[in-house]
């Protein structure tokens, strides 16, 4: 090929790395390739997609409750647009590790991190580093079968903190109150259901620091939570506090309106005698609480004992101040649900005070706030841990709009054939995963779940798929090795 052969044509295609494979990686990708300037014809690009793990998906494979499998769906659509052959995948592939910066640089002419964000916001009380004190998107990460978190999980309490209003608070709080065996039918991991199906909870108290009218979390997810078997959900009159600005909030929001009603509504349902419940775990819904300290255990040194609340009132303006009043609960563990917070890209510049790559709409800023030539950011690395799956493909297009606009000044590549890259892994031993990899893997996940339906019976409960959990195991299919061995 002729140095001099223009960049974005059949002969030298636009060279795209995008590094993260959930949705804000795929809904770049595929927007990239719809485009109009691809789409006429006028534009020809050549997109590698590259994930740290054996498999696609990220926050959806990662990040969404195994018991909600319409988010899961969304699944076949990214399938659909990996399945066409004109993205590339490789999976296994640790940027900062096994390929640097520079290495993106000579093999791409643009760089697109969707790297999302998938730890802990901090809660800076005393006592959080107890025994018994997790982070609830660890323990996300632990149930969705995540390759490099721990196989054990302590379930070990009966009583159970989840702190903060929003949709990973309600999901850690379901999955720890749910029975085991109605979780089944999800694509649980085995250890998983061993390990719920042994815990001796019996009552998982949410605490929001505002009001009903200022929860985080949405009307399906709420509602969801009546529908756990022997489940009993409780709710305390005094925390349905509503000021003007909160009846502001339910008018002019059908979503608060909704959720505020089918609040009301259980707590009008619920009898005035609390024993009168028969479910044998609860799921308790506090309000008005604003978390303080988790309390040592004097018998158990280091172990969570209990928690202590300050009991809250709204300011007028939709957020709360402290009443100088105290509570306890005595707990034996404690979730903070309180966000995710994003992890910094070596060698990229980042926003250690909102967990982010600077950027603007999508171009990457240097320390100075100029933009670095060739490098994009979307998804909950740019914005932020916030939204649904859908808002990341208006992000997604604003991004590529971006780089595509900049195409003409582009930084180009100095390797940008194809099959460098793919040396290059080879010779640095890197075992990079592929598209078909990853469908040998998914066959492999589907005939562990027949497996176990024919096991089960025809009357036994149907498991559509069975994670395979430990990267090396997913890595040895991925790559050919006992596919066929079910
Ligand atoms: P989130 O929606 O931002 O909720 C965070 C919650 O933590 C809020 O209630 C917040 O209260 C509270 N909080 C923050 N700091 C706190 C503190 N210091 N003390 C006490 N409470 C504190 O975050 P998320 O739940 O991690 O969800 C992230 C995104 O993923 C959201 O867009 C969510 O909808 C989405 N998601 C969706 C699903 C689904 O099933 N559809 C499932 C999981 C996640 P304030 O509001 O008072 O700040």
């Amino acid at each position: 090929m002729s140095t001099n052969t223009p960049v974005g044509t059949a002969a030298r295609p636009l060279r795209i790395a995008v590094v993260g494979s959930g949705p804000a990686g795929v809904y770049a990708a595929d927007i990239v390739t719809k485009s109009e300037a691809v789409k006429s014809g006028e534009l020809t690009v050549s997109i590698d997609l590259f994930d740290r793990y054996p498999a696609p998906y990220g926050l959806i494979r990662y990040g969404v409750a195994p018991d909600h499998p319409r988010i899961k769906g969304i699944v076949n659509a990214l399938h659909k647009v990996l399945d066409r052959g004109d993205i590339r995948f490789f999976g296994n592939v640790d940027y900062g590790t096994d390929l640097s910066l520079e290495d993106l640089r000579t093999h791409y002419d643009a760089v697109i991190f969707a790297t999302g964000a998938i730890k802990d916001a901090d809660l800076n009380i005393p006592g959080i580093e107890l025994d018994g004190s997790y982070g609830g998107a660890d323990f996300v990460s632990w149930y969705d079968g995540h390759p490099d978190v721990p196989r054990d999980w302590p379930l070990d309490a009966k009583e159970i903190a989840v702190i903060g209003n929003g949709n990973v608070a309600l999901d850690v709080a379901r999955m720890l109150s749910k029975h085991a065996d109605d979780l089944l039918v999800s694509e649980i991991p085995d250890n998983v259901y061993r390990a719920l199906k042994d815990s001796p909870v019996t009552d998982v108290h949410v605490y929001g620091r505002r009001g009903p009218a200022q929860v985080k979390f949405t009307p399906l997810e709420l509602r969801e939570l009546s529908h756990s078997k022997d489940v009993d959900i409780i709710l305390y009159a005094e925390d349905f506090e509503f000021d003007a600005e909160s009846d502001r909030q339910i008018q002019s929001n059908n979503q608060t309106k909704t959720m505020v009603g089918t609040l009301t509504n259980w707590i009008a349902e619920q009898p005035e005698d609390l024993s009168e419940l028969r479910a044998s775990r609860r799921l308790h819904l506090h309000f008005l609480h604003s978390p303080v300290e988790i309390y040592d255990n004097a018998d158990a040194p280091g172990r969570v004992a209990g928690i202590k609340f300050e009991r809250t009132e709204l300011d007028g303006t939709g957020n709360a101040r402290g009443t100088g009043e105290f509570v306890d609960y005595p707990v034996q563990a404690a979730y903070r649900a309180i966000g995710y917070f994003g992890s910094s890209l070596p060698e990229v510049e980042f926003d250690h005070s909102k967990g982010v790559v600077p950027n603007d709409g999508g171009r990457v800023l240097d320390a100075s706030g100029a933009p670095v030539p060739g490098i994009y950011a979307t998804g909950w690395i740019k914005r932020g841990p916030v939204g649904l799956i859908g808002h990341t493909k208006g992000d997604a297009l604003e991004t590529v709009t971006y780089l595509l606009e900049d195409r003409d000044n582009l930084p180009l590549a100095a390797a940008p054939a194809p099959e460098t890259i793919v040396e290059l892994l080879e010779n640095r031993g890197v075992q990079f995963t592929s598209w078909e990899g990853w469908l040998a893997l998914d066959a492999h996940e589907r005939s562990l779940g027949e497996k176990a339906s024919a096991d089960a019976g025809a009357d036994g409960i149907q498991r559509e798929r069975i994670k395979v959990v430990p990267r090396e195991d997913m890595v040895e299919i991925s790559r050919g090795g006992v596919a066929a061995e079910v």
